[in-house]
């Protein structure tokens, strides 16, 4: 358009150009304009004057000096880096230069440290250099591909595989990828073989993969990985077996085995070839709750039968855990059936017809009134928490402990009968009433098995995301307060 203006305007003032022209030799018709090389530098003009600083000419950025001369190369302009091409073309995005791989923002300037670019990350040293291959950064370490990739996941790394977070960071110690778990060494490098940590072996295996809830040779690892020293699922049911089992995953119920052995024949209450087969089926939960009554029986001096004896001028002794017991002696006493029918229908579930409304009369949850109770309170307790411990022993596959439920329930039900016996003897016997609130002993050993029975089943809980809701109809009856003060006065 001024190109068009001007020769327009020209024919109309020939005189006045020509006069200019003649009186002064700096005008705008003789004026330099555009580009202009002088001794081998570039300048650019425009209406007679070099220009300075920055300008974009036909779409390219370049960089004039105060001189007016066209820069090239490295130049830091206004603390920022750029770099000008010998044409005086700013650069943008990935450039080599160097020998060295630089990456420029839109507006030219030289990008450093961490860098999204086309999705991918990338380093940038603070010279603006790409880094490749190992690079610690922030105290982290990082690999880099030769493209400059930031790499992330799986990476195999001079024969060695190596992990890396989303975050690019080295992964060492244990991982969990894709339901597997992995151990990586300081170095980062994935490691195979043998592990012992927090004093248990792993073994991980040729492709670093932890083995869970499987043989690899001779040897058997639980479902968290843990070996088991000498034992497999497939193991012979024998003394020898079930004592290295219990020693492992259960010491408490190990100690019951060893404190009974001869009372009754040493598989008593189990079954099946394989020690599998008598933890699958409650075997071992119902041989660890039996010899608690047997262990309270016979460390119990003045009893002459767990199920018939009846002396109440002695005691009984409860298995608390890591070889203690408290020896409660006992106080008088009235039968449990006598408070059946005071027993409202909803709270009379599975073990109310077998301890509490039966007609057998010998029972000790009957004969032996509260003390009857707190022993089958006890044993249900070590069974359970024998099915707690065992459980990472066999596969999870849903089918263990099909009718565990029913077993844990039984916290519930022996907690409330308990309670309900105080309450009744209260109304009925003030002298039994007394006795039992009196009992130091009773108070403790009711209170600590209540809690271990809890702090047991929460983990078995937590295991499974369950809740205890299943409890409700129990929970509501002994939060009202005559049951809570019944519990205050318990409480050591
Ligand atoms: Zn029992």
């Amino acid at each position: 358009m001024m190109l068009a203006l001007i020769l327009l305007v020209l024919p109309v003032q020939p005189a006045h150009a020509a006069v200019n022209e003649a009186q002064n030799p700096i005008t705008v018709g003789a004026a330099r304009e555009g580009w202009v090389s002088d001794g081998g530098t570039w300048y650019y003009y425009v209406s007679g004057k070099a220009v300075t600083g920055w300008r974009e000419i036909a779409g390219v950025w370049y960089y004039f000096a105060s001189s007016g001369a066209m820069q090239t190369g490295w130049q830091q302009i206004g603390g920022k880096w750029y770099y000008f091409r010998g044409s005086g073309r700013m650069v943008t995005g990935w450039q080599e230069i160097g020998g060295a791989w630089y990456y420029f923002a839109a507006s030219g300037r030289m990008l450093t440290g961490w860098q999204e670019i086309s999705g991918k990350w990338y380093y940038l040293a603070s010279s603006g250099k790409m880094v490749t291959g190992w690079q610690k950064i922030s105290g982290k370490w990082y690999y880099f591909a030769s493209s400059g990739k930031m790499a992330t996941d799986w990476q195999k790394v001079s024969g060695k595989w190596y992990y890396f977070a989303s975050s690019g960071k080295m992964v060492t110690g244990w991982k969990e990828i894709s339901e597997k778990w992995y151990y990586f060494e300081s170095s980062g490098a994935m490691k195979t073989g043998w592990l012992q940590e927090k004093g248990h072996w792993y073994m991980l295996k040729s492709d670093g993969s932890m083995a869970v809830a499987e043989m690899v040779g001779a040897h058997y690892f639980d479902t968290r990985g843990y070996w088991v020293n000498g034992l497999s699922p497939e193991s012979e049911l024998t003394l020898e077996h079930v004592l290295a089992l219990l020693d492992f995953y259960d010491p408490d119920g190990a100690f019951l085995y060893r404190n009974t052995l001869n009372t009754v024949s040493d598989l008593a209450f189990l079954h099946g070839d394989a020690i599998i087969d008598s933890v699958r089926s409650t075997g071992m939960d119902t041989a660890v709750h039996e010899r608690c009554h047997i262990y309270t029986f016979v460390s119990t001096p003045g009893f002459d039968n767990p199920y018939t004896g009846k002396n109440l001028d002695s005691a009984k002794r409860y298995y608390m855990g890591g070889g203690e017991s408290i020896e409660v002696p006992l106080t008088p006493l009235f039968d449990s059936r006598e408070m059946a029918d005071e027993i409202p229908e909803t709270l009379r579930t599975e073990r109310f017809p077998v301890y509490i409304d039966t007609d057998v009369d010998s029972k000790a949850s009957r004969q032996e009134g509260v003390y009857g109770l707190l022993d089958e309170f006890t044993a249900y307790y070590w069974g359970v928490h024998d099915t707690v411990m065992l459980e990472p022993f066999v596969d999870q596959d849903g089918e263990y402990r099909f009718n565990f439920a029913s077993t844990y329930y039984s916290w519930a039900e022996f907690r409330y009968y308990i309670l309900k016996y105080i309450l009744y003897a209260k109304d009925h016997y003030p002298d039994v009433y007394q006795g039992i609130v009196d009992n130091e002993d009773f108070g403790e050993a009711f209170t600590a098995i209540d809690s271990k029975f809890r702090k047991t089943l929460q983990v078995y809980f937590d295991r499974h995301d369950m809740d205890w809701d299943m409890f409700d109809a129990f929970t509501e009856e002994m939060n009202k307060k005559e049951y809570q003060e019944v519990i205050k006065l318990l409480t050591p």
